[in-house]
């Protein structure tokens, strides 16, 4: 019987191959979930290195180990990409760690831009340094409008 012609085996195959991504997918969600929350968990990072093309990151889990992470603009460059030295990262080419300190990166650039927008609202009267004399409405309207925020 000529296996390589069998539909059936081809079938398996393919099958084989659609588990193994929905496995891999299902991974990657697991990481992200947990990413998520990894600074809840107790988990710390301290920048180790700041360079142009790319920065460090120690991060320690709640029982002290480290984990070192690089983080480059180019993560696709096999040479230049990020890395993180846990065991999940050789694995699947991503880990938790790797993950939340994308997002808090993410997170912390965003809130830069923010206080840009908010300094650049100043010009319509939201000095930080003026005192405003108790009972005026408008320390009030800018607590409001930085919670909605
Ligand atoms: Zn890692």
């Amino acid at each position: 019987m000529d296996y390589t012609s069998n539909p059936l085996a081809t079938d398996q195959d393919d099958l084989t191959a659609v588990l193994n991504e929905d496995r891999y997918a299902r991974t990657l969600a697991n990481i992200a979930r947990r990413a998520e929350r990894l600074w809840e968990d107790g988990y710390t990072c301290r920048q180790s290195f700041q360079g142009t093309f790319v920065e460090a990151y120690d991060v320690f889990t709640p029982r002290g180990e480290r984990y070192m992470v690089k983080i480059t603009p180019t993560p696709k460059d096999p040479f230049l990409g990020d890395k993180c030295t846990c065991p999940s990262f050789s694995k699947y080419g991503e880990c938790k760690h790797h993950l939340a300190l994308q997002f808090k990166l993410r997170d912390e650039a965003q809130a830069a831009a923010y206080d840009a927008l908010e300094e650049a609202e100043g010009e319509w009267g939201c000095d930080p340094h003026h005192q405003q004399p108790p009972g005026e409405g408008e320390g009030i309207g800018k607590q409001e409008k930085r919670r909605h925020n």
